[in-house]
């Protein structure tokens, strides 16, 4: 099947290289130019990114879990800002929306604000979230990609893919080429968390999970050579 829409999951982590926290401003360059090439060639894509190189879940005795997700999900709005005016910088037109009021920093999501953008070739970055605490950014990206009509997620990470046990931690760790959705949550494989693969499950939702440090890694993906971890559904 020819991919024409796709809702891509950046990791926060990930764009903040090997500075762990903020950007690394030549990867989310070069995640720009990729995603131009694929707008190019009539893709239609939705950006969900995480907010972990700012913050995730930082509880305390003193901070609550639900304010610490508000916190979390302001944390994607900066990223989403951040990384679409990059993507404009490169000529690509961008639209910000999120789930809850930001003044007129950002737009309210929609569907159909959603799908009239992507129509006319604007990357569409869906940030805050959710907007309730005790979600993730995985969650969001399910649900957006759902909403969407997504053909699938790409799901850009630190890592090259699935494997049968941490690679960092194992020697022994093997990667997979191709694995049912089913199979990941059986496992336990840490791919997203759990709310978010059962909504993918349920909604018949594929995903292919590759690095972002793979040189053309979304532009391979999408062209077929592949070498992440395809989930099938
Ligand atoms: N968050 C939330 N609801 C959502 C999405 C995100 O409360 O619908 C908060 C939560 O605190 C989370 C933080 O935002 O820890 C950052 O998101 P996430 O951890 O998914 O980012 P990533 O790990 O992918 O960088």
């Amino acid at each position: 099947m020819a991919i024409k829409r796709i809702l891509l999951k950046l990791s926060g982590e990930a764009l903040a290289g090997n500075n762990s926290t903020g950007f690394d401003e030549d990867i989310v360059l070069d995640v720009a130019n990729q995603v131009k090439q694929a707008i190019e060639q009539d893709i239609q894509i939705g950006v969900v990114i995480g907010g972990g190189n700012f913050w995730r879940g930082r509880t305390s005795n003193n901070i609550g879990r639900c304010k610490a997700d508000q916190i979390g999900m302001l944390a994607t709005i900066m990223n989403a800002i951040y990384v679409s005016e990059i993507f404009e910088s490169v000529g690509l037109e961008t639209e910000v929306l999120t789930p809850f009021e930001v003044g007129r920093f950002t737009k309210m999501y929609s569907i159909d604000r959603a799908n009239k953008h992507l129509k006319h070739k604007k990357v569409v970055f869906f940030a805050g979230g959710t907007g309730h605490p005790y979600f993730s950014t995985d969650t969001a990206a399910a649900l957006r990609a759902i909403e969407i009509n997504a053909d699938t997620i790409l799901l850009a990470k630190n890592i090259d893919g699935v494997y049968d046990c941490d690679p960092n931690e194992y020697d022994t760790a093997k990667k997979y080429d191709e694995i049912s959705l089913k199979e990941v949550i059986d496992k336990n494989l840490k791919v997203m968390d759990l709310t978010a693969a059962i909504m993918c499950l349920e909604n018949k939702m594929p995903m292919l999970v590759f690095g972002l440090n793979e040189k053309n890694g979304i532009i391979n993906t999408l062209s077929g050579d592949f070498k992440g971890t395809n989930i099938k559904v």
